[in-house]
């Protein structure tokens, strides 16, 4: 029926690049991916079926777009770059489940566009080749929103997809592994060379499966003390808990002594590294900090 090649084949993509004139903007973290196996990867990992809703960030050409409109129900694509609308309307012509909505997703109020936009209330997955330079930005997002998602399969630096899955005791487990895992199970699917992607970044990225909780991975009785602590245990990584406690929340004497009483009460050495400390553990220290200054 059609017997045009794959978007993301590479002489498909510079056909399409040079057709429209296209100038790749470093700025907007622009590296399109032109392998087509590794785009079948990532439908699979995602387990995309016509009983499937999918959000992607930043189609590009329509690359990843194409493949997901293949398999799911209904596309709704987040693109910020004017002159890419234009060009996706032309590649995308052959696929009518598939919506772009030209706009910064950072500002997109999610729930009323998914609500305007997918005519059936089916499991939405978050599937996108995300822009590197606001990858933290926009799983937090997602993750803030109340958007019923349930699971993201999002490609990003490895650097980055390695400290999101990082568990306790390693060099890479930080604030930015709890608040994901807070949500989500990480688990890093499979690893993607620079050289599939145009312009070729600097470094290889990695696929990341985000499975959402039933409900968070540990109970707190105040989520937003419980980020604010989890960022103070790691603002000085080489610092003990006790010199970065006392740096975020001060050194008066009643505030030296709430720390002690509620690090005391969790069982937490104050002598040890944030990095050692588990949700769990974190979940106790600040459920015991927020008793005591209410108390
Ligand atoms: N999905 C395509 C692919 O895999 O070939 C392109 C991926 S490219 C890494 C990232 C895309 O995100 C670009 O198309 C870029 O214009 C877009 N983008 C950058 N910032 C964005 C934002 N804040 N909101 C929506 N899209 C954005």
């Amino acid at each position: 029926m059609n017997d045009k090649k794959e978007i993301a084949v590479p002489s498909r993509t510079k056909e399409i690049l040079a057709k429209h004139g296209f100038t790749f903007k470093k700025s907007l973290g622009q590296n399109f991916l032109t392998e087509p196996n590794v785009l079948r990867k990532i439908v699979e990992t995602a387990e995309i079926t016509e009983n499937t809703n999918v959000i992607e960030v930043g189609p590009g050409i329509g690359a990843l777009t194409e493949h997901l409109a293949q398999n799911a129900r209904q596309v709704l694509a987040f693109e910020i770059d004017d002159r890419l609308i234009p060009v996706l309307a032309d590649t995308l012509s052959d696929y009518p489940n598939v919506s772009v909505v030209h706009q910064d997703v950072l500002q997109a109020d999610l729930l009323t566009i998914t609500n305007d936009i997918f005519q059936e209330e089916l499991p939405i997955k978050v599937v996108a080749n995300l822009p590197y330079y606001i990858t933290t930005p926009i799983m937090m997002h997602f993750l803030e929103s109340n958007l019923p998602v349930a699971e993201m399969v999002v490609m990003m630096q490895k650097e980055v997809a390695d400290r999101i899955s990082a568990q306790p005791g390693t060099k890479a487990y930080g604030s930015l592994s709890i608040a994901v895992q807070y949500y989500m199970e990480a688990k890093l699917a499979f690893i993607v060379p620079k050289t599939v992607f145009v312009p070729q970044p600097n470094v290889d990225s990695a696929i990341l499966k985000l499975t959402r909780r039933a409900t968070p991975a540990v109970q707190v009785t105040n989520e937003k003390e419980f980020f604010k602590l989890t960022k103070s245990a790691f603002q000085l990584r080489r610092k003990t808990l006790w010199n970065n406690l006392q740096n975020s929340y001060g050194k008066d004497p009643a505030t030296k002594q709430w720390l002690q009483d509620s690090l005391a009460a969790a069982g937490i050495e104050p002598s040890r590294r944030g990095e050692t400390l588990s949700l769990a553990e974190f979940a106790a220290l600040s459920n015991e900090m927020v008793a005591r200054k209410e108390g």
